[in-house]
C-alpha cells in the first residue's frame, strides 16, 4: 500500500495529450482528432520540457492526461516517457498516472503502460448504460467499460481510478446507484464523480440553448450526489474532496492533491496549466499555434498571471472548502460578522471545526463555491 504523506512539497508534472478519436458532446477540454499530428506533438512536448527552466527539484508525481493518452501508439508513448526522463528529474516520482478510455484497454497495453512506469490507471468509464453513453457521444459501450475494469484487475492493476458522470439527462437515482454498485464491486482504489455541466462552446451547450436537452436541476444533482456519498461511505470509501473518493487515505490522488494544496505543478502541452508557487500560466490551446511557437524557439505560453495576496487568499479559501484538507480558522479573521457567518454554516452542518482547522462536511463540500463566496 502507498504511504500517505511522501514529500508532499515535491512538484508535480502534468502532460496534456490533446488527441481523441472523436469529440464527446459535452467536452470542453483541449483536444482534437488529427491523430497524424501525434509525432509532432511528442517532439513539441520534449522541446518544451527542455526549454522550461524548472529548478533541479525532483518531481513527486507524473500525470499523463488529456484528451486520450491511451490513444498514443506504444512507440510514441515510449519515446515521450524516455525523452521526459532525460529532460526532467522524473525518476523519483512515486505516482505515475495514465488516463485511458475503456476501448484502449488491452492486455498488451496494460503490460506496456506498466513497464513504462504507469502504475495508476485512471479509466474514463463515465456511465454503464449504453443509451447514456451514446447520448454523451462516447465511443465505448457499457460492455467495453466492464471488460476494461475486469481486464485491469485480472492483469494485476492495483491502483485503479474510475471516472463517472452524474446528472446525465435520462439518468435516475435508481440506475445511478446501480452503476455505482457495479463499479464498487471492482473495488477501484479511487473514484471521481463529476456533474455533467454545460461548458464552453460544445454541442451540449448549443442543444441546451435551443431547448433540445434539459439538464438536471440543482435539486436533482444534489439528490444524485447525496445518493453517491451515502453509497460510497457504506462501501468504506473516504470522501476527501468534493468530487473524489479513495479506498483509503493512501490512495488519495497525490497529483491532484498538489493542486489543492497549491504545490507547484509544471504543465506541458497545449492548454496545460502550470503553477510555480507565485505565478500561474497556461500554454496556448491550439496545437498548431503551440507547435509554431516551439518551432521558433519560443515558449508557448498564452497567458501568465502573477498572483496578488488577495487572489492567494481566495484560492486557499475555496480549495480548503472543497476538500478534507480544510483551512486555517484564523484565515476568516475574528470580526463579529465573520464569526456569525461561520456559526451559521456550522449550525447548518456544512462545516465542522477540527482543532485550528475548518473542515467541510460531505454536504458542505458540494456547496463549497457558495460557502467561499459567503466567507470571502
Ligand atoms: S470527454 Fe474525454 S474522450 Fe471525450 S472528447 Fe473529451 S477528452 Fe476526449
Amino acid at each position: 500500500m502507498k504511504t500517505d504523506e511522501d514529500r508532499p512539497e515535491a512538484p508535480g508534472l502534468y502532460v496534456h495529450v490533446p488527441f481523441c478519436e472523436s469529440r464527446c458532446r459535452y467536452c470542453a477540454f483541449v483536444s482534437g482528432t488529427r491523430l497524424d499530428r501525434m509525432p509532432r506533438f511528442v517532439e513539441g512536448v520534449l522541446r518544451e520540457a527542455r526549454m522550461r527552466s524548472w529548478g533541479p527539484e525532483p518531481f513527486g508525481t507524473f500525470y499523463l492526461g488529456g484528451g486520450t493518452p491511451s490513444l498514443l501508439p506504444l512507440p510514441l508513448l515510449t519515446a515521450l516517457v524516455q525523452g521526459l526522463r532525460e529532460a526532467l528529474p522524473l525518476d523519483q516520482a512515486e505516482e505515475w498516472t495514465l488516463e485511458a478510455n475503456p476501448q484502449d484497454v488491452t492486455r498488451e497495453h496494460l503490460a506496456a503502460w506498466r513497464n513504462l512506469g504507469f502504475r495508476r490507471l485512471s479509466l474514463g468509464v463515465q456511465a454503464l448504460r449504453d443509451d447514456l453513453l451514446k447520448s454523451l457521444g462516447r465511443r465505448h459501450d457499457g460492455a467495453q467499460a466492464r471488460r476494461a475494469m475486469r481486464l485491469a484487475r485480472d492483469q494485476g492493476c492495483d491502483d485503479l481510478g474510475i471516472d463517472l458522470l452524474f446528472g446525465i439527462p435520462g439518468q435516475g437515482v435508481a440506475d445511478w446507484t446501480e452503476t455505482l454498485d457495479e463499479v464498487i464491486a471492482f473495488r477501484p482504489e479511487h473514484l471521481s464523480l463529476y456533474a455533467l455541466t454545460p461548458e464552453g462552446r460544445t454541442p451540449l451547450v448549443r442543444a441546451v440553448a435551443r431547448g433540445a436537452i434539459r439538464l438536471a436541476s440543482d435539486a436533482v444533482l444534489a439528490r444524485l450526489y447525496r445518493a453517491a456519498t451515502d453509497r460510497l461511505r457504506r462501501a468504506g470509501y473516504l470522501h476527501y474532496e468534493v468530487s473524489n473518493w479513495a479506498i483509503d487515505a493512501g490512495h488519495r490522488s497525490r497529483h491532484n492533491r498538489r493542486y489543492w494544496r497549491r504545490v507547484p505543478v509544471l504543465g506541458l502541452g497545449p492548454g496545460a496549466h502550470s503553477f510555480d508557487g507565485a505565478r500561474r500560466w497556461q500554454d496556448l490551446r491550439s496545437l498548431e499555434a503551440w507547435l509554431r511557437r516551439l518551432d521558433r524557439g519560443l515558449l508557448p505560453t498564452a497567458m501568465e498571471d502573477p498572483l496578488t495576496p488577495e487572489q492567494v487568499r481566495l484560492e486557499v479559501l475555496l480549495l480548503g472548502l472543497r476538500s478534507l484538507e480544510g483551512l486555517p480558522a484564523a484565515m476568516l479573521g475574528d470580526s463579529p460578522e465573520a464569526r456569525s457567518r461561520l456559526g451559521r454554516l456550522i449550525a447548518r452542518g456544512l462545516i465542522r471545526q477540527r482543532g485550528d482547522l475548518l473542515v467541510p462536511t460531505d454536504r458542505g463540500m458540494f456547496l463549497a463555491d457558495g460557502m467561499a463566496r459567503l466567507l470571502a
